[in-house]
């Protein structure tokens, strides 16, 4: 029997309808580096939207499904293009600045970009790529920057502020089209830390739903009384989406234009006082260094979000007892949208006691469905031991990968179990109330004499001493055991040098004697990925190569 509700597509088009005018007078706040910040309200960044939406439509010739790339920095524009791409029915693609040539080059094609809107002081990356860009026909640039480079070839340019200037700009002016809400909204390729980046086409529904999530007490609990700083890029699975979130929620945005770097971080969150903030391990450890070197008042931040990496626990302590900001651990993927689980502790519990929940990647929300897949094919049980890759399902999680026939590369199936459920490659346990920890990527493990050694516990311990600023371990060939750990620490600067016996014997007090390295190399700086990940893929390479000694 059928229900009697109203059957609402969710779309994007709500999202926008709604922060432009009941939460019209929260802002847009995007740092220019100097002097006073730019500031537009909801409700003009909404009628922007709707001006560049009808732009692309009716001057771009933009239809449904069509695909536009940003290549983009946090910003007001930035922003506008969230809103306005996925409303008009066409797919927002966010393309990560930071990767190779070659692998940029790879998705715009694969993707099949028209129209490529970028941030002026980006066209240097664009423009050399260009001849080998053959879908695109339009280029809009946002904000100054010299565009001679992309003068001459076969796509034309467009001044963003012209584009849209003078152009209706009312909600309700503009003939939106009827979505379904499974319709493809924005289209996101991961970060390739594991292979070959591989995209994701989100649909009006997931990003709906996962803003409804993101929103909720349970995870980061936007409210119309924060400032919420994605630090985390917007081409890194649509910054975690907060920006969407923070526009339903009616929660103010601060954004970081290009202005990544500790320094600047430090002093916008001292002098704008942003309430939630989120980025990767590594943004937070060189802004804790920044702070550490030059004390600044961060305690604005009610949380800080880490998320993309294990975030270790030196970390987490460092902030709160330093710097009074309290950590919260959330795990996902692009794959995810990326909102899998966080790590809010149970209530009632004594401090000492809640810090074991709060190190975990957390718990998952009701639509997230998780089971740890076992070794002999069978599924482990939920009692915080029993270790297996973790797969999940729900209405935010891919089924697949875009594009491609069969035996393309870039659809590896293998990624999705025969019933349907995302094998997200990480290993872990999970508690009976659902706490999942994980220990490691499958790719990362190390299989010592037919046991496990979790690469991030050991990682975590290390990154725990006082002389050791980042430390990574890869597993490398042993005869006897077929594999041993190797241990790559960075040394702090100005810190005593610390001896290998030191540390190992610092790791003996936590880490049981066969897991401890006796494999050790010295080295500057752990490589990152495009998205500031660890990147082993290169250490594995350096050591093959006999770099790491
Ligand atoms: P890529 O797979 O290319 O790195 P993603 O950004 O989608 O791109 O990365 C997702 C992966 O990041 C997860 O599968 C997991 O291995 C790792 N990850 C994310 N959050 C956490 C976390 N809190 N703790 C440990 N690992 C994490």
């Amino acid at each position: 029997m059928l229900s009697t509700m109203q059957d609402v597509p969710l779309t994007t088009q709500r999202i926008l309808a709604h922060g432009m005018t009941v939460h019209g007078a929260a802002q847009v706040i995007t740092w220019t580096g100097e002097g006073d910040p730019a500031r537009r309200t909801f409700r003009e960044t909404g009628e922007r939207a709707v001006q560049l939406a009808t732009a692309l439509r009716d001057e771009l010739g933009v239809g449904q499904a069509d695909r536009v790339a940003t290549l983009m920095w946090n910003n007001q524009e930035h922003m506008e293009t969230y809103l306005a791409v996925p409303s008009m029915g066409a797919v927002l693609h966010t393309l990560n600045l930071r990767l190779p040539a070659e692998q940029l080059t790879y998705i715009v094609n694969h993707a099949a970009d028209r129209v490529v809107i970028i941030s002026g002081s980006l066209i240097p990356l664009l423009a050399p790529l260009l001849p080998r860009l053959g879908t695109i026909e339009h280029i809009v640039v946002a904000g100054p920057g010299d565009r001679t480079p992309l003068e001459g070839g076969p796509a034309r340019v467009h001044d963003y502020d012209e584009l849209i200037a003078g152009r209706p700009n009312s909600f309700d002016g503009y003939a939106w089209p009827e979505l379904d809400e499974r319709d493809a909204a924005a289209l996101c390729y991961t970060s390739g830390t594991t292979g070959d980046p591989k995209g994701v086409l989100y649909s009006h529904r997931s990003i709906y739903l996962h803003s409804l999530q993101v929103n909720s007490a349970g995870s980061f609990a936007l409210t119309p009384a924060d400032l919420a700083l994605p630090v985390v890029p917007m081409f890194h699975v649509n910054a975690w989406g907060l920006p969407q979130a923070a526009f339903m929620a009616g929660a103010s945005l601060l954004m970081t234009d290009r202005f990544l770097q500790p320094e600047p971080l430090a002093e916008m969150i001292e002098t704008m006082r942003p309430t939630i903030a989120g980025a990767v391990p590594t943004i937070w450890q060189g802004l804790l260094a920044e702070l550490d070197a030059k004390q600044r008042d961060v305690s604005s931040l009610k949380s800080a979000i880490i998320g993309g990496s294990a975030c270790p626990p030196a970390l987490m302590t460092a902030f709160e007892e330093r710097h009074g900001v309290r950590v919260v651990q959330a795990w996902g993927m692009t794959e995810t949208s990326p909102l899998g689980s966080v790590a809010h502790p149970p209530a009632g519990l004594p401090e000492e006691e809640e810090f074991g929940y709060r190190i975990t990647q957390g718990q998952f929300p009701a639509s997230v469905e998780a089971r740890l897949a076992g070794p002999d094919g069978g599924f482990q049980p939920w009692d915080g031991e029993s270790t297996g890759e973790l797969e999940v399902r729900g209405p935010w999680i891919a089924a697949a990968y875009y594009g491609g026939a069969g035996g393309d590369p870039f659809r590896p199936e293998d990624k999705f179990s025969e019933d349907g459920w995302l094998r997200t490659g990480d290993v872990g346990t999970i508690t009976p109330d659902g706490y999942l920890t994980l220990t490691d990527r499958a790719k990362d493990v190390i299989k010592s004499g037919g046991e496990w050694i979790s690469s991030v516990e050991l990682e975590n311990q290390l990154m725990a001493h006082p002389g050791i600023a980042e430390a990574a371990v890869i597993a490398v060939p042993d005869q006897q055991w077929g594999e041993r750990p190797l241990a790559a620490v960075v040394p702090r600067d100005g810190a005593d040098e610390v001896s290998y016996e030191e540390l190992r014997g610092f790791l003996g007090e936590q880490i049981a004697k066969w897991q401890l390295p006796e494999r050790w190399a010295r080295i500057a700086a752990v490589p990152k990925t495009s998205v500031g990940k660890f990147d082993k893929k290169v250490l594995r390479r350096q050591y093959a190569d006999g770099e790491l000694d």
